[in-house]
């Protein structure tokens, strides 16, 4: 009797050690991103949010390993300790970056825990305020008119901002137009566009809406291929459907990833937090501000979204195939 009251004892402990997590240690959040643009953006709302609907006094932070479209981060992530304190906010270069690097740190399906998506998210195509052109039309005039004097800006190769640049010349053929400068994020591109440094850029919506509001920047369309009929701001731009370049459709979303091996039950810890975190009327609110749309569907389910990220690499690598003559 004593031998089984020892024993039941000891399961105890190691259950109550695994229902310890996250512990004092606060859960760090890599963005592969600059500070302050629009992954990290995503990042510190989920962050915040996700604190409140773990409770036991979870402490989240944001760390920003910028660099190399977001592939430094991803192999980071990928390579960390499995414990639930490293986790990685990516976007759409997940899907993306096996398609426009020869050799990255990490295979997406394979070395990450799928801890579900979050949210998607149109991209602007944007110019600085100096440029003459006021509608789409007139833009890709200018574009033609200009061709070799004209800068585009992104955040790396395999950035959301890269593949919107690529798939964007590939169709209105805009080889020869212009010079692609790369950041470490499009939160100094966006710097570097308000002080006339660069021309374009295409970017999500959450790092652009206010500065079109404010008129800091031009807008000339939307990437989605839907009208954001919805939205306050957006839903007079045309998409880029509908000025003709068929079949352009891109919408950008986030996911949250765990390493390879992290237990099941921080796992699920993580999920259910995350679930609750996208059901949090501020957290939706203040992404639909922006323009982002959190996601309601199945898709927050690691196996759904993972699936989702298999069918997304299937989907863009043709065309990234395609452009890719655009990439220098
Ligand atoms: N919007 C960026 C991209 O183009 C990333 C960022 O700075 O958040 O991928």
């Amino acid at each position: 009797m004593k031998r089984v009251l020892i024993a039941v004892a000891a399961a105890t402990v190691l259950f109550a050690q695994a229902q310890g997590f996250p512990g004092s240690k606060p859960i760090s959040i890599v963005v592969p991103f600059a500070a302050g643009g629009p992954t990290d953006l995503v990042a510190r709302q989920l962050g915040e949010t996700m604190r409140k609907t773990m409770g036991q006094g979870a402490n989240f932070v944001v760390e920003n390993t910028a660099g190399a479209g977001g592939t430094i981060a991803a192999t980071k992530v990928a390579r960390a300790a499995p414990d639930g304190h490293t986790l990685l906010l990516f976007h759409i270069g997940m899907a993306a970056t096996p398609a426009l690097y020869r050799k990255i740190g990490y295979k997406p399906l394979e070395d990450f825990e799928f801890l579900g998506m979050v949210n998607e998210v149109p991209m602007t195509l944007i110019g600085k305020p100096q440029l003459p052109a006021n509608t789409y039309r007139d833009f890709e005039n200018y574009i033609k008119a200009n061709a070799g004097k004209l800068n585009i800006a992104h955040a790396g190769l395999g950035s959301a901002s890269h593949l919107c640049s690529l798939m964007w010349q590939s169709a209105v053929n805009a080889k020869e137009a212009m010079t692609t400068i790369p950041y470490g994020g499009t939160a100094p591109a966006m710097n570097a566009l308000l002080g006339g440094q660069v021309d374009l850029m295409c970017d999500q919506s959450t790092n652009t809406t206010q500065q079109i509001q404010a008129g800091r920047v031009k807008a000339f369309a939307v990437t989605t291929a839907k009208p954001l009929s919805r939205h306050p701001l957006l839903k007079d731009y045309p998409t880029l459907q509908e000025m003709g370049l068929k079949g352009f459709d891109l919408t950008i979303w986030h996911g949250l990833y765990a390493p390879k091996g992290t237990p099941p039950a921080v796992l699920k810890q993580l999920n259910d937090a995350l679930k609750l975190a996208l059901k949090d009327p501020d957290f939706i609110k203040n992404q639909e501000a922006l323009g982002a749309v959190v996601v309601t569907d199945g898709r927050v389910e690691p196996a759904a979204h993972k699936a989702f990220v298999a069918a997304e690499i299937a989907k863009l690598k043709p065309v990234i195939e395609a452009a890719k003559q655009f990439a220098d």
